[in-house]
């Protein structure tokens, strides 16, 4: 069991209820994950054999478990043993509630981030790009600026006690649009003086509109920039050409170092490319502040991932999880904001019962008024929540989220990681179950995808407990984003 557990008085009763545990082993470590208070633990000899034993069973006798574990290991190290599992919560005794967490409901908080869609319209022609060149399924539109205020407002209206909030700048391409970003900006900066708040702002582009005049703006207001680019050049100009065919990593990449931009990075990935190690090297080395990946999500067989390419997939971010201990041993945190966002949810030891912010903390608005669940379900009116006139509609948003509840949907019940995953994009679950009625649920090969990813995090978490623990500490408030979680979807 792992050094840090400290032993507590036992229970005086010799009857246990076994909670939920998954024990497994991954890169050579033996390991166990508690499925409902997300703790986790490295084990000794002595604890795998106490999870081997426990293994299928409802309750069981500390006399006679601790028994066999003496006859192996000594008494002393039985009695530890089982009172490290005991404080995992993975032994109850009987006469306690259970820590079985069920999420009958998912709340209806205040939404503490906001996603303006202030461009249905792009200068680029990404062959993947899910919002059909930022059109959303409608025509070429753009946010007025009274409707990009009036949004603000409405937002910061229904905020109650939250003091912490984000606006992020979204599209198409966001800087086809300036006008609504200034005046969303003054009138959000404005109000959160007046009561007391405070506001982050981010803004997603395409990098090919940046100028220097604009950089220094985002820099004096600590604006956070995310710049769309899929890797080196013979990645990113496969797929992301510009309106008029030109290729556009130079552009982007000249347009960044014109204009001193410190930027985030966010890679798509395709099944046409899956050298994610080799892009995501790349991107770091080029100084990008942070990067991340996220598998596309179309609909399209030519484009999506499935089967051999999550495995793949998987494999390129075991040697990338290399790559950050490796980083880690020299004192440095590697700017790969997938890996980060796990650690963090591991460091801090958090069940979730979502996966991500939709419709729970963040609302999309567009250029028709209309509210919606999360900015990449914009224009499904499946995931409309409101329109600016009434606000939220706490009907629609109840529908949404009952249907995203993963508490309602039989795999992710019975699913080891379900408090890790939360259940997976919507995004991506209302792709795979042909855009229907809810419940929405992730494809089998993706489920497999995102428990190796999240298994994958639980080890290198474990050695980074060994090889680097100055680090451990600083991987908790990490994570960068507007609670978008980028592994599961886009
Ligand atoms: S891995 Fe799949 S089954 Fe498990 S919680 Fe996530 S979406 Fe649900
Ligand atoms: S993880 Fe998926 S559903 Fe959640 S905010 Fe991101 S794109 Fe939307």
């Amino acid at each position: 069991m792992t050094a840090e557990l400290v032993a507590m008085p036992t229970h005086p009763d010799d009857l246990f209820r076994v909670e939920r545990f998954y024990p497994f082993e991954e890169g050579g470590r033996r390991l166990v994950f508690v499925v409902d208070s997300a703790a986790f633990a490295e084990l000794d000899p002595p604890a795998w054999a106490l999870a081997e034993q426990l293994a299928g069973q409802g309750r069981v006798r500390r006399s006679k478990l601790t028994e066999k574990l003496t006859e192996a290991f000594g008494a002393e190290e039985a009695t530890d043993t089982w009172a490290a599992f005991e404080q995992l919560q993975i032994l109850v005794p009987t006469d306690r509630p259970s820590t079985r967490r069920h999420t009958a409901s998912l709340p209806q908080d205040p939404v503490s981030s906001l996603v303006l869609h202030v461009s249905h319209d792009c200068n680029m022609r990404c062959g993947y790009c899910y919002a059909d060149y930022g059109r959303y399924g409608s025509d070429a539109g753009y946010m007025d600026p009274e409707l990009a205020v009036e949004h603000t407002k409405k937002f910061f209206d229904q905020l109650g006690d939250t003091r912490s909030v984000s606006i992020t700048f979204f599209g198409g391409e966001p800087l086809m649009n300036l006008d609504v970003v200034y005046a969303a900006h003054a009138y959000a900066k404005k109000r959160a003086a007046q009561e007391g708040r405070r506001v982050g702002f981010g803004l997603t582009t395409n990098g090919t509109l940046l100028t220097r005049e604009l950089v220094e703006f985002f820099e004096a207001e600590r604006f956070s920039i995310t710049v769309s680019i899929d890797g080196p050049p013979d990645v990113n100009d496969r797929l992301r050409p510009i309106q008029d065919g030109a290729k556009s990593y130079d552009v982007i990449m000249t347009k960044i170092a014109e204009s001193g931009l410190k930027a985030n990075a966010r890679v798509t990935l395709t099944r046409k490319c899956l050298d994610v190690a080799r892009i995501v090297r790349h991107l770091i080395a080029a100084g990008f502040r942070e990067v991340g990946v996220s598998p596309v999500a179309t609909g399209q067989e030519r484009f999506d991932l499935a089967g051999p390419d999550l495995v793949r997939l998987l494999d390129e971010m075991r040697t990338l999880a290399d790559d950050f201990v490796e980083t880690a041993k020299r004192g440095e945190v590697m700017p790969f904001s997938n890996l980060r966002t796990v650690l963090e949810q591991i460091a801090i030891g958090d069940p979730r019962p979502v996966p991500c912010g939709a419709g729970t903390k963040l609302v999309a608005a567009d250029n028709k008024g209309d509210l919606y669940a999360c900015h990449r379900l914009v224009g499904q009116e499946q995931f409309r929540m409101g329109h600016v006139d009434e606000g939220i509609d706490p009907r629609l948003r109840q529908k949404i989220l009952d249907g995203m509840n993963p508490g309602s949907r039989a795999p992710c019940e019975q699913c080891w990681a379900r408090y890790l995953c939360g259940g997976g994009c919507h995004h991506i679950a209302w792709l795979h179950t042909s855009q229907g009625a809810a419940p929405w649920t992730i494809g089998d090969d993706f489920c497999d995808f995102l428990r190796g990813w999240y298994r994958l995090g639980l080890q290198t978490y474990a050695r980074l407990v060994d090889e680097a623990p100055g680090i451990v500490p600083r991987l908790r408030g990490t994570s960068v984003g507007t609670g978008c979680n980028q592994t599961q979807g886009q």
